[in-house]
């Protein structure tokens, strides 16, 4: 087996697997290291309990590294409005696609399609190795080059080493970057249930004391819903009869899809707010979850390893047309200042929100409510949050950025 690789990146999730075929498919030698081999293949129902509402920028990444037709044969769910509403106050949010350029505003796809269609499509180019299963038991990085050293001996060399190996990263640890943030104490309640009306390619998403109740619209007519409750009420409700599950869900969701008629399967997610303190050492960086982990409540943890994804091939893509050297800190750190104040702002943002909607101050009531309405009054903010939410604010990758779709 070859060992010397321009990139090798650890870990082939969504975001990995993304940063891998960007870099290859520019002609660019790289391994992707995984643990384990993905699924490819699984019967069409039930649909996974993983789903991830996928932005626009997202979806022209994925379009741009040659994913996104393989994912959209397996299947994805198309939403076209979002209506956020407060169970303690008057408060509500409307998002319509018809407010921009676009005929929806994202699309909901299991983690497991998306991740499917980047493999298939690294295979596909001639510039990848894929290395699976092998597990990283040491890197070394010094002034020339990085090294990864597996468990079974063999020793593989790179220019830039990737660490895409999500939140509970190793090679973050191997690297010896310190993280910053703390646990919510907030589980991230998901399943797959049937509803009595159709979601009318809808996102509601409801805040509740304990944290705010998504229900995201599937393509099969189903909701995937991700429940954020205390991590003790998220234990007892995944222990409940499905009966009586469906009853509580009934009844938070406030009727706004009738009655609860069926759930799959149930997990539940423990969420933190992390972020590394460095996103950059010599001939190293670090992407995705393993660089970030936020709140679920807007959807924004894939979306945003995505964007990180994009920006650190662009500048690998650029120097080696260059003929400028791909490794040198000083391009890597120029990735983690163009990703790290973005995504430092948005875990912030998701945070913040938290906070105010669990808070039962009657100031914070009436400021909610307030707030919520004058947005929802103003074309202005309204558009402006729309862009937000659908990633095309800021300063993006130009794989996010191309109108490939
Ligand atoms: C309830 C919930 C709902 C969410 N909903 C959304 C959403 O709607 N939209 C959105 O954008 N985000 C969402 N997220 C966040 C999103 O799921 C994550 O941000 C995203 O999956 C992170 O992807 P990743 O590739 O960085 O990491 P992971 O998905 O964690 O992938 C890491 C990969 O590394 C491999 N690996 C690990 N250790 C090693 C090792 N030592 N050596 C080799 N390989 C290794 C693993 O096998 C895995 O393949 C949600 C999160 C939760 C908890």
């Amino acid at each position: 087996m070859n060992t010397n690789y321009a990139v090798i990146t650890v870990g082939g999730g969504i975001v990995g697997a993304t940063a891998a075929c960007a870099v290859a498919q520019a002609g660019i030698k790289t391994a992707l290291i995984d643990t384990r081999n993905p699924l490819r293949e699984w019967p069409e129902e039930p649909v996974d309990i993983r789903v991830s509402a996928l932005t626009r920028a997202s979806q022209n990444i994925l379009q741009a590294v040659g994913a996104w037709p393989a994912i959209e044969r397996r299947g994805i769910g198309p939403y076209n409005h979002m209506h956020v509403w407060d169970a303690d106050s008057a408060g509500m949010l409307d998002f319509d696609a018809a407010d921009t350029e676009f005929a929806e505003l994202g699309h909901l796809v299991e983690n497991r399609v998306i991740v499917a269609s980047l493999w298939d499509r690294l295979e596909a180019l001639t510039d990848a190795s894929i290395i699976c299963p092998a597990k990283v038991a040491d890197i070394q990085l010094d002034s020339t080059l990085a090294k990864v050293v597996l468990y079974d001996g063999q020793i593989l060399e790179a220019d830039v080493l990737i660490a895409a190996d999500g939140r509970d990263s190793a090679l973050r640890q191997m690297a010896d970057i310190q993280t910053t943030g703390w646990e919510y104490n907030q589980d991230g309640l998901v399943a797959t249930i049937s509803t009595e009306k159709h979601h009318q390619f809808t996102a509601w998403q409801r805040f509740l004391p304990e944290g705010p109740l998504a229900f995201l619209p599937l393509k099969n007519g189903q909701c995937s819903i991700v429940w954020t409750l205390s991590h003790q009420t998220a234990q007892e409700y995944l222990s409940l009869s499905d009966e009586e599950f469906l009853q509580r869900l009934t009844q938070a969701s406030d009727g706004i899809l009738g009655e609860m008629l069926d759930a799959g399967l149930r997990g539940a997610f423990p969420l933190r707010f992390q972020y590394a303190n460095q996103y950059s050492a010599e001939h190293f960086v670090l992407i995705g979850d393993a660089a970030h982990a936020m709140h679920p409540l807007a959807g924004q943890g894939a979306n945003a390893g995505l964007l990180d994804a994009a920006a650190i091939a662009e500048l690998i893509i650029k120097a080696d047309q260059a003929g400028r050297p791909i490794g040198s800190h000083k391009l890597l750190r120029q990735y983690e200042r163009w990703r790290k104040g973005d995504n430092l702002a948005m875990m912030s943002s998701m945070d913040v929100i938290n906070k105010m909607y669990t808070n039962q101050h009657e100031g914070f009531r009436q400021l909610r409510g307030t707030g919520m309405s004058w947005i929802n009054h103003s074309h202005w903010l309204r558009n402006y949050f729309n862009r937000y939410a659908m990633g095309l604010r800021g300063d993006l990758p130009d794989l996010a950025s191309t109108k490939a779709v």
